[in-house]
C-alpha cells in the first residue's frame, strides 16, 4: 500500500515537472526542430521504396460521413501513383499519409457527386506546390470536361495569386491548369506493369458511374466508387486480390429513416430513404463474395460510417472473415509474388 502511494506521488510529481519543462522555450524550441525534421520528411519517399502494389484509404465515408472524409482511394506501385475520386477531407489524409503527391500520375473519377470531386483543387494545388513536372490529368466518364473546365475556371485566380507570390520557377502557370480525359468501359491506362481497367456500375439516375480495376504484376484491386453490385461486379472481381467496394447498411439506414420520420423530420426521412436503392447493401456483398473468388472485401464509402462497435458489428452482420471496414488512413500492401494482403490500420 505504502509502495503504491510512493509511486503514485512519484508519477505526480514526475507528470508536474514535465509540465513545468514544457513551458521553457529552450525545452520549446528542441521539440519544434525535431517535429519540423519529421514533418519536412513527410512525403519525400519514393514510389520506389516498396515494390509492392498499395492501396491506401483516404476518404472511407459517405455524405453521411461522421467525422471521415468523404470518398478517395490512392493506388500506388513503385512506379505509379493514382488517386480514384477526391472528396472533403481527403486532401489532408493525403498528407497525413505521407503519399508523394509530386509524383501524382491522375486522378480517376468514378462519377461526379460531389463526395467524390470536392476536392479537385485541393489534390491539384497540392501536387503542383509539392512539384508535380507536368499538369495533372483528370481521367473519367463522359461529363469529365465539364468538371474540369468548370475548376479550371473556378480557380483561375487562385493560381495567378500563388505563381505571382511564389514565382513562375517554382509554380510553372501551365502545370497548374488541369487536363480531361474522357475514358469508356474497358482498359483505360496501360503504363509498364500496370494496367487500369474501367467498368460501368449501378448508380442510377447517375450515368455513367464507373469503378476501375488496376492490375500490376499479378496483384489487383478493384473499387467500386458508387454502386450496386451487378453483373459487371461479378465479371470485373474475377481473379482479383482486394476489392474496396461502396456500403450501405440497411439495418441502419432504415432505422434512421423511420426514426427521421417518426420525428416529423419528412424530407430527411425521404432522403435517406432514397439512398437506399444506389448504393451496394452490405448483404448483397456478402452474396458476391460467395459468387467470386475475390480475396478479401474492405467496405469503404460507408452509408454511413458507424461511430460505435455495436453499429460496425450491425454492417459486418453476417460477414465472412475476409471482409472489413475501411476508416480513414488505413492501408493495404500487397506483396509481389504472394497472395498476401497486409492490413494496416492507423
Ligand atoms: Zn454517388
Ligand atoms: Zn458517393
Amino acid at each position: 500500500m505504502k509502495k503504491a502511494v510512493i509511486l503514485l506521488l512519484s508519477l505526480v510529481i514526475i507528470i508536474g515537472v514535465g509540465r513545468a519543462l514544457l513551458k521553457l522555450p529552450a525545452v520549446q524550441d528542441t521539440l519544434l526542430e525535431r517535429g519540423t525534421a519529421l514533418l519536412a520528411k513527410r512525403g519525400t519517399a519514393p514510389l520506389s521504396e516498396s515494390e509492392n502494389l498499395r492501396v491506401y484509404v483516404c476518404g472511407s465515408a459517405s455524405p453521411l460521413g461522421m467525422g471521415q472524409a468523404q470518398a478517395c482511394i490512392a493506388v500506388i506501385t513503385p512506379e505509379h501513383f493514382y488517386l480514384i475520386d477526391s472528396g472533403a477531407g481527403s486532401t489532408d489524409n493525403i498528407s497525413r499519409l505521407g503519399l508523394p503527391t509530386s509524383q501524382l500520375d491522375g486522378l480517376l473519377l468514378t462519377h461526379f457527386h460531389s463526395d467524390h470531386i470536392a476536392e479537385i483543387y485541393e489534390v491539384n494545388l497540392n501536387s503542383w506546390v509539392q512539384g508535380r513536372p507536368q499538369p495533372l490529368t483528370i481521367y473519367g466518364p463522359q461529363g469529365v470536361d465539364e468538371v474540369v473546365n468548370g475548376v479550371n475556371a473556378s480557380y483561375r485566380q487562385d493560381r495567378i495569386y500563388r505563381t505571382g507570390h511564389h514565382g513562375a520557377d517554382l509554380l510553372p502557370p501551365a502545370v497548374g491548369v488541369l487536363e480531361h480525359k474522357t475514358i469508356s468501359p474497358g482498359v483505360i491506362l496501360e503504363d509498364g506493369d500496370l494496367t487500369i481497367t474501367a467498368y460501368v456500375g449501378e448508380h442510377p439516375p447517375i450515368e455513367p458511374a464507373v469503378g476501375y480495376r488496376f492490375d500490376y504484376r499479378g496483384r489487383s484491386v478493384v473499387i467500386s466508387g458508387d454502386s450496386n453490385v451487378n453483373g459487371n461486379t461479378l465479371k470485373i472481381v474475377d481473379g482479383a486480390d482486394l476489392l474496396l467496394h461502396d456500403a450501405l447498411s440497411l439495418p441502419t439506414v432504415s432505422a434512421l429513416s423511420k426514426a427521421m420520420g417518426a420525428a416529423g423530420q419528412s424530407r430527411q426521412s425521404k432522403i435517406v430513404a432514397d439512398v437506399m436503392d444506389y448504393h451496394a447493401s452490405a448483404e448483397s456483398l456478402i452474396e458476391l463474395g460467395e459468387k467470386s473468388d475475390v480475396d478479401m472485401v474492405a467496405f469503404y464509402h460507408l452509408v454511413p460510417v458507424p461511430p460505435t462497435s455495436l453499429l460496425k458489428d450491425v454492417f459486418l452482420r453476417g460477414a465472412p472473415d475476409n471482409f472489413l471496414l475501411t476508416e480513414d488512413l488505413m492501408w493495404f500492401e500487397l506483396p509481389i509474388g504472394s497472395n498476401d494482403i497486409v492490413v494496416n490500420r492507423p
